[in-house]
């Protein structure tokens, strides 16, 4: 039967890469591959993406925009500007830069590791970058901040070790839940768990 319904279909989550440009160079970055655009000349223009933003949710009625990069905080007017569009919003960061109040805002930190691992990956002092950014986090910020780890063959030996900065979430009870539910996934994989250290705290 032929379709007739025009109208347009309805996302409830998306995903824009607001920038090429990232002051780190990870390892295994797909961002600085050949044939993808990092030239400046080649990026929207900030009036333009927003613009386009709002259309598609109109459009599609987007609920929750996912912000990546690149690195999204080096475009920070768009976020500004950009997150009002949107009842949700998720900004992935690679933590090295301070984070800015947005409204309606989830940060994701991402962390691949004890600091020898994830700096072998990121870049040599990376790691505690990102912890010395997490303790300039104020108290009173607004947006929730999180930090994830893609479990691989490289890191799942380490997680006994594995230093994560559950200390961000300012209540204990949130810094519990999300340690067993990080040793829950890895007992789920398979991976050999040893205790989860918190070396760190915003506290
Ligand atoms: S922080 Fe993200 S965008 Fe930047 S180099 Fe690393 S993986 Fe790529």
């Amino acid at each position: 039967m032929k379709n007739t319904d025009r109208s347009p279909p309805v996302y409830l989550a998306s995903m824009v890469n607001i920038t090429n440009k990232c002051n780190l160079r990870c390892r295994h970055c797909f961002v600085f591959r050949e044939g993808n655009p990092n030239e400046p000349k080649k990026e929207m223009d900030s009036k333009t993406m927003l613009e386009k933003l709002e259309q598609l949710q109109k459009r599609h009625q987007i609920h929750t925009m996912v912000w990546m990069g690149g690195e999204p905080l080096l475009r920070p007017d768009v976020l500004r500007e950009g997150l009002k569009l949107f009842p949700r919003n998720h900004v992935t960061t690679n933590g090295t830069i301070d984070l800015i109040e947005l409204p309606n805002c989830i940060y994701v930190l991402s962390i691949d590791g004890p600091p020898e691992l994830s700096d072998a990956i990121r870049g040599e002092g990376v790691f505690d970058r990102v912890l010395n950014m997490v303790a300039r986090v104020p108290e009173t910020f607004g947006p929730t901040v999180m930090a994830q780890c893609v479990v691989t063959k490289t890191n799942e030996d380490t997680t006994g070790t594995l230093t994560v900065i559950w200390g961000v979430a300012e209540r204990e009870d949130h810094r519990d839940r999300a340690v067993a539910w990080y040793r829950e996934l890895l007992e789920k994989l398979g991976a050999s768990v040893k205790p989860v250290e918190v070396v760190a705290s915003h506290s």
